[in-house]
Parts: C-alpha cells; structure tokens; sequence
C-alpha cells in the first residue's frame, strides 16, 4: 500500500514535469515561429523593394542606351558633316591652288597671234635669262630667253648635242623696237614680200620671249637652209619632249615656212600637238588656255 502511494506520486511528479517541459517547448516554438515570421516578412519587403530597384535599374539602363544609341547617331552625322567639310576645304583649297598658279603664269604665253590678235607693243616677258654663250650662233651678241622656260630650251639643246646635232640660237627674245627694226631692215631687202616671213608691224612671238630660231655651224646665219639639215629632223622628232613646236609648219597660213623658227609651249600640250598630228595654230584658243596651268611643270 505504502509502495503504490509513492509510486503514484513518481507518476504524478513525472508528469508534472513532462507538463513542464511540454509547455517549455510550446512556448519555445511559438517564439521560433514569430521570430522566422518576422524574419520571413522582413526578407519579402527587402525582396520587394530590390525588385523595385533592380525595375528602376532597368529602366536607367533602357534609357542610358536610348541615350547611347543618339549619341552614336550624333557621332555618325557629325563625322560625316566633318568629313564633306574637309572635302570641301580640300577641293576649295584646290581651286585656290590652281587659281594661284594660273594668275602667275602670263596667258599671253600660249595665245595664238595673226595679223589681227596681236601683242601689246609694250609688253615685255616678266624674266628674262641671258642664254649661255655655248648655245649662241654670236658670241659677241647678248641673248635672252623667258627665264621660266628657260632650262627646257637648255635641255632640248644639251639632248640635241648628245645625240650628235648641235645646234645654235640665231634669235631669241626680241623687244618690239628690235623687231621694228629687223621688219625695215627685211623690207628694205625684199620690199612688201618681207610680210610673209616677218610679223607685221614689228609684232613677233619672239617679243614673248619664249621663242628661239636655231641653225647649225653648217646652215649659220643663212636660216632657209636649216630644213635640209639633220638637226632640223631631229627637232621635228623630238623637240616636243622638251616642249617646243614648230610654229610656222608647211602650208600654214600665216607666214612661210619656217623650219627654224621653234616656240615653247609646255611640254604637255606640245605631246598632246605631236600624239595627235596638230599645229599650234590649228588649235581652238579655248582649247590651247586648258594647257596654260601646266605650262612650266
Ligand atoms: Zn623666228
């Protein structure tokens, strides 16, 4: 009896504790639970508001690149604006060049004169060159040459002599005084006929002073012998390379032949005269001024 009595206590104790504990751990889970839910709830408004921020984020982005996007199309055209700029700097640039050299170079150069286009009888070349005296047919006498044109005249002679035709200026530059002189003195001689071979009035190309006549020790002064000699078919062969063309030709209609009589006109237009079996003088003066930039290069 006293063993049951304190054996039901045991039991009673037991469960009080059990109880206890029970209660201990309700409580412990009900404080867990609260603390995850709190948690849990904090995580879903910072979930929600990254995601806010991650959207707006987005559209920044979305923005930055629409803004991107203009700026490269901005950088396109103004890269092409700059670019048809320089063109247009380089191609007026150009045009001032051209312009530039072509108000140095007298047009009066590669004008065709007649009887009726002529020289100013004052005009005198912008610079002259005293002609070496191992190129002249006196050599007491001054010689002068444009001195712009001055070095193709040496190197059409120096190349003429290489090749074993040596040949002599018998004229060259000639004031309008000087060729006055030289028509009274034709006229005397061969009374009106001197107009055939001796400008009219004392105007000649040699007033341009880009014109020589040319003979040989053999021919000397006597000029109408010059077409016989060899250097005279030297000439016609080669004298364009140097930019010299035979100004009176045969059947010409404004003087008589003259076979010494050579004018320079460039080296450009005296090929563009020799490729297409041309004279000077059957040129369109349109035509002939395109050649005037190139005149001396
Ligand atoms: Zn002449």
């Amino acid at each position: 009896m006293q063993q049951n009595k304190s054996s039901t206590r045991v039991l009673v104790s037991s469960f009080g504790i059990l109880a206890i504990l029970l209660a201990g751990l309700i409580v412990f889970v009900e404080y867990r639970y609260r603390s995850l839910r709190n948690q849990a709830t904090t995580l879903t408004q910072n979930i929600a508001q990254l995601r806010t921020q991650l959207s707006e984020t987005d559209k920044a982005v979305q923005t930055l690149q629409n803004l991107n996007g203009d700026l490269t199309d901005q950088i396109h055209i103004t890269e092409k604006q700059a670019s048809s700029l320089l063109d247009e700097f380089n191609r007026i640039s150009g045009t001032v060049g051209t312009l530039e050299k072509l108000s140095k170079i007298d047009s009066r150069l590669l004008q065709k004169y007649s009887k009726v286009y002529f020289l100013n009888e004052n005009f005198v070349p912008d610079r002259l060159s005293t002609v070496d005296q191992r190129y002249t047919l006196e050599k007491n006498r001054i010689y002068q040459f444009h001195a712009d044109a001055y070095s193709y005249l040496v190197r059409l002679l120096d190349a003429a002599k290489t090749e074993g035709f040596e040949m002599q200026i018998a004229s060259a530059y000639r004031s309008f005084k000087e060729q006055t002189a030289l028509k009274s003195q034709y006229t005397v001689v061969y009374g009106s006929g001197a107009n055939k071979f001796s400008a009219d009035q004392g105007y000649s190309e040699h007033q341009l002073g880009t014109t020589v006549d040319l003979t040989t020790t053999k021919v000397g002064g006597t000029l109408s012998r010059f077409e016989t000699d060899p250097a005279y078919g030297w000439l016609e062969a080669n004298a364009y390379k140097y930019g010299f063309i035979l100004s009176y030709p045969k059947g010409n209609s404004y003087y008589i032949f003259e076979p010494w009589h050579w004018r320079f006109v460039g080296v450009d237009l005296a090929g563009k005269l020799h490729r297409d079996n041309l004279h000077f003088y059957d040129m369109d003066q349109h035509e002939i001024d395109k050649y005037l930039i190139t005149l001396f290069d």
